[in-house]
């Protein structure tokens, strides 16, 4: 089987138990919650049974071993999580509005994520990987950068594939490098997953159709654009594919698109026909906002049938 890795952030999230706005008084807080998007991705991967390890950091406290333990237990080599010895495993605030938008508190850039890079644990599970999954949100640190760039070029250098998700927001594209980043991430990928609007980061098509043909024109092996509460479609050369969402009961919906990509990139790398694979990506993304928590909705193949035996595959 394929062993997939990533580089990227690992935090914990600590959520306001009631939505409304901010956190200027004192509230109700749960958590900590093993998060970030790179840690979630690779977790859903390695709970689909799928070889697989991440690049990251934490600190020596009890944030870092509740997130190292969890993508141990699930199956991630965590051989190249490095442990700083003096900054603090990264965090983030999150409390909901009523309205469904989200307010965040971040300590990401001064936490143990600055000291990701290319360590030589980092290089040696590049070195025994085949596919490479890049979080455009992971994006925003120097050294993060450089192994990315890194393992992409040594992991396509031996015949590997690359995945990218931008999963960014507008205001992050204006920091320093961020455009080259992506746009470098972009050269190099082989299957792309946007959510809904992030298909025209990169192209000066407005329409969908126009957008996807300039991907695939560009050497985009295929790509796939993820809608939320509508579904998901596949598009290649030779064709495309939908499958609509499964109704369930959105209680927290971060986590969701990391864990789709996941599952969607395992069965790519497993040979898997594109409408079937993004049904079980559905299912993924669907049992993922039904729980509170960011990793805590990622689930086992197991876990996934008995999902479809209960919902129905769509027709
Ligand atoms: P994220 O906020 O994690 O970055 P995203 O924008 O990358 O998410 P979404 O399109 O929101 O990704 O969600 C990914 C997948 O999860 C969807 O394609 C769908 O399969 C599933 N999903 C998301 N929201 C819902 C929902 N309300 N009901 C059912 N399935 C959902
Ligand atoms: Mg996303």
């Amino acid at each position: 089987m394929k062993k997939i890795i990533t580089i990227g952030e690992i935090l914990v999230e600590i959520m306001a138990v009631e939505s409304g706005h901010g956190f200027t008084a004192p509230i109700q807080l749960v958590g900590p919650f093993a998060s970030g998007a790179p840690a979630i991705f690779i977790d859903q991967a390695a709970k689909l049974g799928q070889p697989c390890g991440i690049v990251s950091a934490v600190g020596k406290d009890d944030f870092g071993t509740l997130n190292v333990e969890r993508l141990r237990r699930d199956g991630v080599d965590v051989s190249a999580i490095g442990i700083h010895p003096t900054a603090a495993t990264g965090s983030a605030f999150v409390r909901y509005r009523p309205d469904g938008n989200r307010d965040f508190i971040y300590n990401i850039r001064h936490s143990a994520c600055s000291a990701i890079g290319l360590t030589s644990e980092a290089e040696r599970l590049i070195d025994g990987a085949d596919h490479l999954h890049i979080m455009g949100s992971a994006l925003f640190f120097d050294g993060i950068v450089t192994a990315i760039f890194e393992a992409t070029s040594r992991i396509k250098a031996k015949g590997g594939t690359v995945s990218f998700d931008p999963n960014i927001r507008k205001e992050m594209l204006e920091l320093p490098g961020m455009r080259e980043a992506l746009a470098h991430a972009l050269e190099n990928t082989d299957l792309f997953m946007p959510s809904g609007q992030e298909i025209f980061l990169f192209t000066k098509s407005t329409d969908e159709k126009a957008a996807v043909a300039d991907l695939l024109d560009r050497g985009i092996k295929a790509v796939v654009v993820k809608r939320g509460a509508q579904g998901a479609s596949y598009f290649d050369r030779s064709g495309e594919a939908f499958a609509p969402a499964f109704k369930v009961e959105e209680v927290d919906p971060t986590g969701a698109g990391d864990s789709f990509g996941a599952a969607f990139v395992t069965c790519w790398l497993r040979g898997m026909e594109p409408r079937k694979a993004l049904i079980v990506a559905n299912a993924i993304g669907a049992r993922a906002v039904s729980v509170k928590g960011p990793m805590e909705g990622t689930s086992t193949m197991g876990e996934i049938e008995a999902f479809l035996n209960e919902h129905g595959v769509p027709a």
